[in-house]
């Protein structure tokens, strides 16, 4: 059986005290349950308040960005080895924010991943295709060109020590939730790439969903055959929203 994943992007949000708050929520509401995982990327600040809050508990942590760099002059930078120091688990890589906002090519997105692993990282790479995109009938193409970017630098053995997050861009932050038959069309061709290369590798791949999940959509995603998890931005910086998605998780 796969394992399913629920991770939460906190994105630029957060204070010592909101966090102190979550935290103390999260440890309170999650408790390990087999076959699902829960992780929460936090801003680099933050590591090191989480690394200590969450030590010991059953929820992972990680960040929402990498250098593809190992370590030089690059200035505001921060390595894949300097998150292992702070206990991260895993690293967002490639999330459409840092795409769209950031100019992050699929070469980028590539080296970042490379660079996670390296540093013993599990990148969860994000892809995923506009509201235009979609309408013009090219979502597969841009998501495979996603895909193949990593496919072809790292191989498609290097996605057994990853996830997968398939976020449609016009579902990230708007309210508005991909339909479970359209999010599971997705997935199923992602897994459908993977497997036409390593058919043993991609049934085990974990392949979660983004786009405004909260606890009220989740199960009914959750439940889609090629979806194993979620990728949670709002609805992580809600205890009670997190606890529930994570709820769903266990459910399917
Ligand atoms: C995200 O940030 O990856 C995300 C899916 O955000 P939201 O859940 O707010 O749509």
């Amino acid at each position: 059986m796969r394992s399913r994943l629920v991770a939460g992007n906190w994105k630029m949000h957060g204070s010592l005290a909101a966090n102190r708050r979550l935290l103390e929520a999260l440890k309170a509401g999650l408790h390990a349950s087999a076959g699902v995982q829960y992780t929460v990327c936090v801003p680099y600040p933050y590591l090191a308040q989480v690394e200590a809050a969450l030590a010991g508990a059953s929820i992972a942590w990680g960040a929402q960005n990498l250098s593809e760099h190992a370590q030089g002059a690059y200035t505001g930078e921060v390595s894949g080895a300097m998150l292992r120091d702070f206990g991260c688990r895993h690293v967002l890589v490639g999330h459409s924010e840092r795409r769209a906002l950031y100019g992050e090519t699929d070469k980028r997105v590539a080296g970042k991943f490379q660079a996670a692993q390296g540093a013993g990282l599990i990148p969860i790479l994000c892809v995923g295709e506009t509201l235009q995109e979609r309408d013009s009938g090219v979502t597969e193409i841009v998501v495979g060109r996603q895909l193949a970017a990593v496919l072809d630098s790292s191989g498609v053995g290097a996605l057994v020590n990853a996830v997968i997050a398939y976020e449609p861009v016009w579902a990230i932050g708007t309210g508005r939730t991909a339909t479970p038959q359209q999010a599971q069309a997705v997935h199923a061709f992602i897994r459908g790439v993977v497997g036409r290369q390593d058919a043993k590798l991609a049934a085990g791949l974990s392949i979660v969903y983004g786009g405004s999940v909260k606890g009220a959509n989740a199960k009914e995603l959750f439940t889609m055959s090629d979806i194993d998890g979620g990728l949670i931005g709002g609805a992580a910086l809600v205890a009670e929203e997190f606890i529930a998605i994570c709820a769903a998780a266990g459910q399917v």
